[in-house]
């Protein structure tokens, strides 16, 4: 019979890679399948066109991993501040660090660098089995415990199984957890462009009736942008040749800075909304986007999986320092309470935000103005919010 490990994480993305690092640290045995070996060489010049804003308290996790110096030396674009307006009034709201007395609000960093500083930590942490590049055949339960069998027949058997495989989770199929799904009819363009005018270390987002237009800093003084519009919209958009592009594109950014001067390859990704339903079941526990799937409006999706793995990682390590099984119910509960209220708080706002700011309803316009410029010049509430996008 095969060993059993006290933990199988399915899937190795960021909050996967997280979680067995994690886990790794704090001895547990762990065991990781991944379908592809992570990157660790680039040529100089390239760029991953997955960018992701973290936050500060998920910094402060990744540091806790001894992942941060290694992302640091990969390249991190701080963010300052952020600008939110809105395309249709004169609502507008500026959220700068320095108002909080805080160097940065956070860090705008390429996703494989964040994959490479964990895969690499992996290395070093003897309690992580590896099967990477690996896939999962099929689940089963085998003697009251979860196994999964991979492609070349091998299996693996866990008392905790964890779904970090994303969207498409078949751990969450396996333990038969149902995943609520809307579709917001959206999808996301994602590009590097060059603005005509320094972006200032600022996160800039304007509000569209068909959705939101973000501009995300790089350190190479370009801006990542995700800009999100109905399905129809979005497709159009990213047929158009690069000036016609960069004309919209400024248009629809009101010129914040200046003309597009340059623009890179465009990637659509659809958006949708998805949440799990529990997130745990007797032996299986699902994080990241398996658990959960929020607009890109706010940029958290991966800052709230790297809260749930390091909420999981804790609630594991200490079932096992008391002696008890990780899987049971009421050890998962504790990490499904601690995570649960976070992610539906994020998941409403975001859906709040994305009404109000879609509306093209004359009261409610006045409203949103109002609200902005509320914000802006209420500083407990503007210091609140800050905390808040920072990680709490
Ligand atoms: C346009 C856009 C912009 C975004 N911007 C941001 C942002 O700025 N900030 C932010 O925090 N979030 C952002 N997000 C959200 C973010 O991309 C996701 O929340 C995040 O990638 C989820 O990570 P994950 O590790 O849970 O899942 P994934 O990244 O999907 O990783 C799961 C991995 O599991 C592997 N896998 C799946 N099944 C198996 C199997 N059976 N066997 C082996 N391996 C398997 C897959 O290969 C995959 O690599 C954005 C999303 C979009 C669409």
């Amino acid at each position: 019979m095969n060993p059993v490990h006290d933990t199988l994480v399915i899937g190795g993305g960021i909050v996967g890679l997280s979680l067995a690092a994690a886990l790794g640290r704090a001895g547990v045995d762990t065991a990781l399948v991944h379908a592809v070996q992570p990157p660790l060489d680039w040529p100089p010049d390239s760029f991953d066109m997955r960018v992701y804003a973290i936050t500060r308290a998920s910094q402060a996790f990744l540091e806790a991993l001894g992942a941060w110096q290694d992302i640091e030396a990969g390249g991190v674009s701080p963010f300052r501040a952020m600008e939110v307006w809105d395309a249709g009034g004169s609502g507008r709201v500026r959220f700068d660090s320095a108002e909080l007395g805080e160097p940065y609000l956070g860090h705008i960093i390429e996703s494989r660098v964040i994959v490479r500083a964990l895969w690499r930590r992996l290395l070093q942490l003897p309690a992580v089995r590896r099967e990477v590049p690996a896939t999962v055949a099929s689940f089963a339960e085998v003697d009251g415990l979860p196994q999964a069998t991979l492609a070349d027949g091998r299996a693996l058997r866990a008392r905790l199984l964890v779904g970090a495989d994303g969207f498409a989770s078949r751990v969450r199929d396996f333990a038969g957890i149902r995943a609520r799904a809307s579709d917001y009819g959206q999808k996301a363009i994602v590009a590097v462009v060059q603005t005509q005018e320094p972006h200032q270390e600022t996160a800039w987002q304007r509000f569209l009736p068909t959705g939101p237009l973000a501009f995300l800093p790089l350190r190479d003084g370009r801006c990542s942008i995700v800009w999100s519009a109905t399905s129809a919209e979005a497709e159009c958009l990213s047929a158009l040749d690069d000036a016609a592009f960069r004309a919209a594109l400024g248009e629809a950014f009101g010129h914040r800075l200046g003309d597009i001067v340059e623009t890179g390859e465009r990637v659509l990704f659809p958006l949708r909304r998805q949440h799990a339903e529990p997130y745990v079941k007797p032996r299986v526990a699902l994080v990241g986007d398996a658990a959960h799937v929020i607009h890109p409006l706010a940029g958290q999706g991966v800052n709230l999986g790297l809260g749930d793995a390091g909420v999981l990682a804790q609630v594991v390590a200490d079932a096992l320092a008391r002696g008890r099984d990780p899987g049971l119910p009421h050890t998962l509960r504790r990490y499904e309470r601690a995570r649960k209220g976070e992610v539906v708080a994020m998941m409403t706002a975001m859906d709040g935000f994305k009404a109000l700011f879609g509306s093209r309803l004359a009261p409610l316009r006045m409203a949103r103005s109002l609200g902005l410029n509320l914000v802006d010049a209420a500083t407990p509430v503007k210091t609140a919010i800050m905390r808040y996008a920072m990680g709490g």
